[in-house]
């Protein structure tokens, strides 16, 4: 990883009022950039072999510059030339998985958030650590086949967006869909409904819900749309469907705006306080934009699957600002909210309190 002095001092030479904020051209890139334009800031699109024509559909989230490079290493090699021009990366899911975490963790380039998180959540067994450490509830793992006593979810390592899970009721099932070749984990399949809930940490600001020693904001919920699970129920049960060789995935292919009921605030705030605290206490801490992925059981019980520790694709239902952020930052998307914060750490001098 990219030494934390190596980036204050590249951060040192950075002509503060012409930050260029810049993101893979591809999850939520429209709404980075188009939060970065509301702020005033130049906005660059980077690119491997992706087409940006649809860019031009949407001239308020079109990048100012669009770089092509011809692969990760080429867009690796030229670091240099981004820093030369006072780019601030932002990612997201896309970003670090096409790229790749440990590439991505090298990089010469100041990011936005905190590096070494990536390590704690790109492996399951260490964000459970992190998770259940906090002492946030999340699906229980089941070590031994055999004792599947209850409807399970296998998951194979690396499986990414849903793709290679699959459902098991029993053993019995669970020996016919198993392919022992690959490494895969089981845990408790949690009945109940999915809720992303898209938070936002400052360490800037002490304003409102004031957590850890900054504050936490709510900005959105969704909900994915996954194909094909969504609408297997139209054709039966899935006894039947697996007669017919058609098995239930779950891969994300949109996502839809939702709110909670009210009395679940207080689980959730707690919840994404308890992980920012234990956060900063196993490896320097998470800030800016992150997702709880939870399911809510019917005892009103939220169960933590999964953490993203930077903008998820949920929250671009939410351009103009959510039923959440209007009573914060009316209008503000996340992506706004992390221009908001990059443009108050130039002002204030407090650059490197937010990059690495
Ligand atoms: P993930 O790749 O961990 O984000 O999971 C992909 C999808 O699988 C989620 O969006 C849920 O629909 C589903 N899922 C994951 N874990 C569980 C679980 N323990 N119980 C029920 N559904 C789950």
């Amino acid at each position: 990883m990219v030494p934390k002095e190596r980036i204050d001092a590249l951060l040192a030479e950075y002509d503060r009022d012409d930050i260029v904020i810049a993101t893979l051209t591809s999850h939520s890139s429209l709404q980075i950039f188009h939060g970065a334009r509301k702020l005033g800031f130049k906005t660059m699109g980077m690119t491997v072999n992706h087409d940006t024509r649809y860019y031009d559909a949407f001239p308020l989230g079109k990048p100012d510059e669009i770089l092509r490079f011809q692969d990760f290493d080429e867009m690796f090699a030229r670091a240099p030339e981004l820093v030369d021009k006072n780019v601030v990366l932002i990612p997201h899911g896309s970003f670090v998985e096409y790229m790749g975490a440990k590439r991505f963790q090298n990089l010469e380039i100041p990011v936005y958030g905190n590096r070494s998180v990536l390590q704690w959540e790109s492996d399951r067994d260490m964000e459970r650590q992190w998770i259940t450490s906090a002492g946030v509830a999340m699906p229980k793992m089941i070590d031994d086949a055999r004792e599947i006593d209850q409807p399970v979810l296998v998951k194979y390592h690396g499986a990414k967006g849903g793709r290679g899970f699959f459902v098991a009721k029993d053993y019995a099932e669970f020996k016919m869909g198993i392919d022992h070749t690959q490494p895969y984990t089981i845990q408790e399949y949690v009945l109940g409904t999915r809720y992303y809930l898209h938070f936002f940490y400052s360490p800037l600001s002490t304003d409102g819900y004031h957590a850890h020693e900054g504050s936490l904001e709510m900005l959105s919920i969704d909900r994915r749309d996954e194909s094909n699970i969504d609408e297997m129920y139209k054709l039966g049960s899935q006894e039947d469907m697996k007669r017919h060789g058609l098995f239930p995935s779950f891969v994300v292919t949109g996502n839809v705006p939702v709110v909670i009921r009210e009395s679940l605030l207080p689980k959730a705030f707690d919840m994404a306080e308890k992980i920012i605290k234990r956060s900063y206490e196993m490896f320097g801490g998470i800030w800016g934009p992150f997702c709880l992925e939870s399911i809510v059981t019917d005892k009103l019980e939220f169960k933590v699957f999964e953490i993203s520790s930077r903008i998820v694709a949920g929250t671009n239902p939410f351009i103009s600002g959510s039923p959440y952020a209007d009573m914060i930052h009316p209008g503000m998307s996340t992506g706004a909210r992390l221009a908001m914060e990059i443009r108050k750490a130039a002002d204030e001098d407090r650059l490197p309190e937010i990059l690495s």
